[in-house]
């Protein structure tokens, strides 16, 4: 086969009429073939699975990870689809004016009225690490500033430490306890724990070299431990 015959087979006419190149296109397919592959493995296990799965959701658990391929809610947890509502972002960051977060936050807790939210880190962590160094990777850069901040709030701690994996394993895990805590802040959490006592959020962060969770204890249950600045009143004062 020439080179040209090669470039024919990896171009492809689009919709309007322009050539795209199908650089992976064996990846690609090899998607949609395991899709196939995993609904006949589904349907030989529970025939209805789809018709139940179509009928709607009624998670319990809200999960906000790491955007990393490494670490998928459902695989990580041995859950169904129907089991878990997911937000991911880059280091599992939970920012009080990301809109996106709270959006998917407070249609977890108020509309699913899911009754944990688990901030699910990672050790070996790309977006910690990144945060970790001087280097400049383009707009990552700004959301990265938010563990930057994490950094300084725990210096203390961090500075001491000599050995660099250890220190951005530390530096996940106080991310995702520092994570737990903003969600905590939210007006969507207190007001959810005014209303009810069935809302608990976990920080977790998963082991890559083993698979397994290693529960951070930083379970929170109410306002109590909030500090008086951040505690809410009960009502929205009138205008
Ligand atoms: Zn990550």
């Amino acid at each position: 086969m020439t080179t040209t015959d090669n470039n024919k087979n990896n171009h492809k006419p689009s919709p309007n009429g322009k050539e795209i190149r199908l650089a992976q296109k064996g990846s690609y397919e090899a998607l949609l073939r395991g899709n196939a592959e995993w609904v006949e493995r589904r349907l030989k296990d529970e025939p209805d699975f789809f018709k139940t799965l179509a009928q709607g959701q009624s998670p319990e658990v809200l999960w906000i990870g790491c955007s990393d391929s490494r670490v998928p809610a459902n695989e990580v947890t041995g859950t169904k689809p129907g089991e878990v509502f997911v937000h991911r972002n880059i280091a599992n960051v939970c920012v009080h004016s990301d809109m996106n977060m709270l959006s998917v936050l407070d249609y977890a807790v108020n509309v699913l009225k899911v009754k944990h939210v688990i901030v699910a880190g990672h050790h070996g962590c790309g977006g910690v690490a990144a945060a970790l160094s001087n280097k400049q990777f383009g707009l990552i850069d700004n959301w990265l500033r938010h563990i930057k901040d994490v950094y300084r709030l725990h210096s203390h701690e961090l500075d001491r430490i000599t050995d660099e994996t250890q220190k951005l394993n530390r530096l996940v895990e106080l991310n995702v306890s520092e994570q737990v805590y903003n969600l905590c802040k939210t007006s969507i959490i207190q007001n959810a724990w005014m209303e009810r006592d069935d809302l608990e959020v976990h920080g977790w962060v998963i082991n890559l070299s083993t698979g397994l969770v290693k529960d951070l204890k930083v379970s929170s249950y109410g306002a109590h431990n909030l500090g008086y600045v951040y505690e809410l009143d009960g009502v929205v004062p009138a205008k």
